[in-house]
């Protein structure tokens, strides 16, 4: 996907969309500490190029928002699995009753 950046944008921001993006999940993740061939942070520059970019800063706050979906989510089947679990010894009390 082609982006127009201003002219005056930090060279960082500069890296195209599609090299940014191969890094989003782990920069939403804060995962993200790799270094890029000139030794800086590839926080940095996703980091600036979120600032400049916009498609790609409203991908991280999907990706941001998908996270917290999977984590609420992820709580959710927690809860469901404890509750299979008392469901479970119920059913065996309940058989061993008989
Ligand atoms: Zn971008």
């Amino acid at each position: 996907m082609a982006q127009h950046l201003p002219p005056d944008a930090p060279v960082a921001s500069l890296t195209d969309c599609a090299h940014i993006r191969m890094h989003l999940d782990a920069f939403a993740d804060g995962e993200l500490t790799a270094f890029d061939a000139h030794d800086h942070p590839l926080t940095e520059l996703v980091g600036a190029h979120l600032r400049v970019c916009e498609p790609c800063a409203r991908l991280e706050h999907a990706l941001q928002s998908l996270r917290a979906a999977l984590h609420a989510l992820g709580r959710r089947e927690q809860v469901t699995e404890r509750a299979s679990d008392a469901l479970r010894r119920r059913v065996a009390q309940l058989l061993a009753s008989r």
